[in-house]
């Protein structure tokens, strides 16, 4: 199964930046609670380990989720983004971490934080495993970001293709469409 993809991201590559964003995020947030909000369906993987990071070292993360959808192709954003919050969502006063797997045209983690502002949050940063700047439709940057990559379609540690291969330890290009 391994020839049928090229790894582009190792899976020590990720645990080791997991451990390097924690410091970060830490160094940022200290050690009282915030929320960290993973973005489904993409980021569950990366938001698992990094939340787990994070406690290692010594941060206090609350964990909720929200999942967001664009209408478009398959393989790129519209940026008509809907959201789906799953339970009672309380933003306001609160200092909040956005987690996503990977950011692209910047649409979906763009709405998402002016939602996340437009509900009283004291603050919100945002984290990316993945970013491809040669794709961006609008100005956004992560304040945490994994590793910069060129613009290929990427499979693997939560991000899929058609519900496929989202379990895949490692990030990686298909090498066979
Ligand atoms: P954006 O709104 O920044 O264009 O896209 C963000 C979302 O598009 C990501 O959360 C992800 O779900 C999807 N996406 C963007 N690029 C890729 C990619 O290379 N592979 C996969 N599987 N999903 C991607
Ligand atoms: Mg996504």
């Amino acid at each position: 199964m391994k020839d049928r993809f090229k790894i582009l991201v190792s899976t020590e590559e990720i645990q080791q930046k997991n451990i390097d964003l924690a410091n970060q995020i830490v160094r940022d947030f200290g050690t009282e609670p915030f929320l960290l909000l993973s973005i489904l369906t993409g980021s569950f993987i990366f938001s698992a380990d990094l939340c787990r990071a994070i406690v290692t070292a010594g941060g206090d993360p609350i964990i909720a989720f929200l999942s967001a959808s664009s209408y478009g192709s398959q393989t790129t954003s519209s940026g008509n983004v809907s959201l789906t919050i799953f339970k009672e969502l309380s933003l306001s006063s609160k200092r909040v971490l956005l987690v996503d797997d990977i950011l692209d045209t910047g649409y979906t983690l763009s709405h998402i934080k002016n939602y996340v502002l437009a509900h009283s949050a004291s603050f919100c940063k945002t984290a990316v495993l993945l970013d491809k700047p040669s794709r961006r439709k609008v100005s956004f940057s992560a304040d945490y970001c994994g590793f910069t990559i060129d613009d290929h379609f990427v499979v693997g540690y939560g991000l899929d293709l058609n519900d496929q291969f989202r379990s895949l330890p490692y990030v990686a290009i298909i090498q066979d469409t």
